[in-house]
């Protein structure tokens, strides 16, 4: 500007020899540059126009007859007005001015233009001409103005946006954060911008820097569930997006936005909590149960079959007690039993609430672990619960099946778990039971079995059990029913239910039934020597034993063996052999020829025909325990079981009813003539040993 200045004063100073060059150079300069150059000379207080370059003349529509023209003889008033004014400030203040300003052009345009309006002083400072150097800025402002429209879009985006936005730099330093990373973070935006992104992150920092540096490679990513630890040391789950910042090419920092999802988090948390887990006791659910089965099958599967036990658990008699205390107090026993069975909890040890009153413990390990854990939690449950400080004992019967033994699947184990539980209960609970020690393997290994059975008589393994019959009317016991037992080496005590089928399809059932026929007679000897009153012992006798033309023979020896009196030995028959009345009339005769009594025993269950009744020569009559069962809330087994008495009292058959469980049964049985009772509301069968101490009253050890 200075060197234009002087350039002007020497032109004023009319140097000849300079003006030429100068203005050739004038010339060239004014006319080529897109810059508009007015010199307007000061004329009072009136700016008239000396001078206009190329495309300032032609800009303002100038020609030579505007020359010496003012600003308002020129211009449209409203311009020339404008103009007008910073002209007048750069008179008075005789100093350099700069003003903006803008017009439309004819064809709806918007120009821009910055003008630098210099004045040229002559000796007396006075001004004497103003030089205005225009410059047409439009596609500078347009610019400038786009970068404030993507300033501003940009910014709406990350100011209102509920994520929090943060740019950070390659190394983590936080440069830029929105209103939201404040409000997440709990630090102001100029807190935020003294920290690194890394600052933030709680327990995944290492997840969480593997997770950036690979965005940094140019990458945009997104995850999910990112622990943040805020100011507040309050932790919340954040889904990030990281967005890396790309300047020319160059990744120069990254964008992170985030969001918060602690509450989506926590209730997807609680929706699993509850998916898996049983609301009363918090204990695992059966869907769990079976999530972790086929865990621990695929486990162990690939261990080489390493074993784990299943134990189905049910409390005793629970139903009794929430009936009676209620199901509020049925909640709190259960609550508690859950307690105890998670005593010692482990991973190898779980527990779950199938529904009801039945827990599944999973427990991996050997036979013996799972034997170990049956008895502990026996034993858990000797101390009793108090409920509203009232005591009560509550026992669990546990039914145990061993992966892979007893089942490869998940479904198989459970099955054969409470088929063992089942045993336990129907023997009369608070015990356990392993699937396999009870359970002949018939289905499994038949020939095994068959084996063991073969051998069971040489290894002596069979015992008799035996049932008191009580009189009713005064509860005098002098009649038994021997019960067989296997005392199995392999298999445990094995019920006649589980081995009495297979004797009969291998012919076995002649040397067992044999061997109990002689057992039960040198019995009645034993016993009948003891006594002074005639003790009587029944024995069963199956369909095909019966059949085998030997049985009576073998009857007679035994009787003549022992030399007891024949009509203290019973034959129990059930209906079915019966059917064949060809066969069975000789034999009925035989045996009724010895002397031996005769009964149908599981009266009313089986092949019925009142004819033989008539016709075979029986003694008495068993009334099935299904009967007697339904005594009291089954009209129809009321009358059936009343029925059977009447009968056999009228045909003068003796009557004995079987599975009596409880007093009122009995008590009904005795208003209805039956004449004798057996069940468990008695005795359960019991070993000659007991017999002899507990109801023969003599010393156990004689
Ligand atoms: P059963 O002759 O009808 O014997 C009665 C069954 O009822 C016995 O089962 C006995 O333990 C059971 N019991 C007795 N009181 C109660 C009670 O109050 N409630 C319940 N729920 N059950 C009670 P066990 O000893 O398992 O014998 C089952 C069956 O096996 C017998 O039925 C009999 O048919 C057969 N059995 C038993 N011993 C022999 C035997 O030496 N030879 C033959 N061939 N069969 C036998
Ligand atoms: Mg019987
Ligand atoms: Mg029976």
């Amino acid at each position: 500007m200075e060197q234009f200045k002087k350039v002007i004063s020497r032109e004023v100073i009319n140097d000849k020899n300079r003006r030429e060059i100068e203005g050739m150079i004038f010339d060239i300069i004014l006319n080529h540059i897109n810059d508009m150059v007015f010199i307007m000379k000061v004329d009072g207080d009136q700016f008239r126009y000396v001078f206009a370059n190329k495309a300032g003349a032609t800009h303002a529509k100038l020609t030579v007859e505007t020359m010496g023209k003012t600003l308002y003889e020129v211009m449209p008033l409203m311009i020339a007005e404008r103009l007008q004014a910073v002209y007048n400030t750069v008179l008075e203040s005789k100093e350099v001015q700069v003003f903006f300003d803008q017009s439309t052009l004819e064809d709806g345009k918007m120009v821009y233009g910055q003008s630098i309006l210099t004045p040229v002083l002559n000796e007396n400072k006075e001004v004497r001409f103003v030089v205005s150097v225009t410059r047409d800025i439009t596609e500078l402002e347009t610019e400038k103005s786009r970068l404030i429209v993507t300033e501003q879009r940009y910014r709406s985006i990350v100011d209102h946006n509920l994520d929090g936005v943060i740019l950070a730099t390659l190394v983590g330093d936080i440069i830029d954060a929105n209103p939201a990373s404040e409000h997440l973070s709990g630090y102001t935006i100029d807190e935020l911008k003294q920290k690194s992104i890394f600052d933030f992150v709680g327990e995944d920092a290492d997840k969480f820097r593997e997770f950036i540096n690979h965005s940094l490679s140019g990458i945009s990513l997104e995850t999910l569930d990112f622990r943040m630890v805020n100011r507040n040391n309050r932790k919340i789950t954040v889904h990030i997006k990281t967005v890396p910042l790309t300047i020319h090419n160059k990744i120069t920092g990254i964008y992170m936005i985030f969001r918060d999802i602690t509450e989506q988090a926590t209730n997807a948390e609680t929706i699993k909590f509850m998916a898996f887990h049983d609301q009363l006791t918090g204990l695992y659910n059966r869907r769990a149960l079976l999530r972790d089965l086929d865990i621990l099958l695929n486990q162990s599967v690939s261990n080489n079959e390493e074993p784990f036990s299943l134990l189905s658990i049910d409390i005793d008699r629970f139903k009794q007690l929430n009936d009676s205390l209620g199901h509020f107090a049925g909640d709190q026993i259960l609550i508690k039993v859950a307690e105890r069975l998670s005593i010692d909890r482990t991973d190898d040890y779980k527990v779950y609430r199938q529904g009801g009153d039945e827990f599944i413990v999973l427990l991996k390990g050997n036979r013996q672990s799972a034997n170990q854990l049956a008895q502990n939690i026996l034993k858990r449950f000797a101390k009793s619960f108090y409920l509203e400080s009232h005591e009560y004992y509550i026992s669990p019967s546990i039914g145990l099946s061993m992966y892979p033994q007893d089942g490869k699947d998940a479904e198989t184990l459970m099955k054969n778990a409470d088929e063992a539980l089942f045993r336990v209960k129907e023997k009369g609970k608070a015990h356990y039971q392993f699937y396999r020690s009870e359970k002949t393997q018939s289905f499994a290994n038949i020939v095994s079995i068959e084996t063991q059975l073969r051998k069971a008589l040489e290894r002596d393994e069979f015992i008799l059990l035996y049932q008191p019959q009580v009189e009713l009317r005064n509860g005098k016991i002098n009649s038994f029913e021997a019960l067989i037992r296997w005392n199995s080496k392999e298999f445990g005590l094995v019920p006649p239910s589980e081995f009495i089928p297979l004797s009969e399809d291998t012919g076995l059932i002649i040397p067992i039934g044999n061997w109990v026929i002689e057992q039960a007679c040198k019995q009645i000897k034993e016993w009948n020597t003891l006594c002074d009153e005639d003790i009587s012992i029944a024995i069963n006798i199956s369909a095909k034993q019966f059949q085998q033309p030997t049985l009576v023979n073998t009857i007679k020896k035994a009787i003549q063996t022992f030399q007891i009196k024949p009509s203290l030995l019973e034959i129990e028959i059930t209906e079915g052999i019966m059917q064949d009345t060809v066969e069975t009339a000789p034999i009925l005769k035989s045996l009724k020829d010895l002397g031996v009594r005769i009964a149908i025993d599981d009266f009313g269950t089986g092949y019925s025909s009142l004819n033989y009744l008539k016709n075979f020569p029986i003694d008495g009559l068993k009334v099935d325990q299904s009967f007697v069962r339904g005594i009291h809330n089954n009209e129809k087994d009321a009358a059936i079981t009343t029925t059977i008495i009447h009968l056999a009292n009228s045909l003068g058959m003796t009557v004995v009813a079987e599975g009596i469980e409880e007093e009122a049964q009995a008590e009904f049985l005795l208003n209805t003539d039956c004449h004798k009772g057996q069940g468990y509301f008695y005795s359960k069968p019991l070993t000659k040993m007991d017999i002899e101490h507990t109801i023969f009253n003599r010393p156990a050890n004689s």
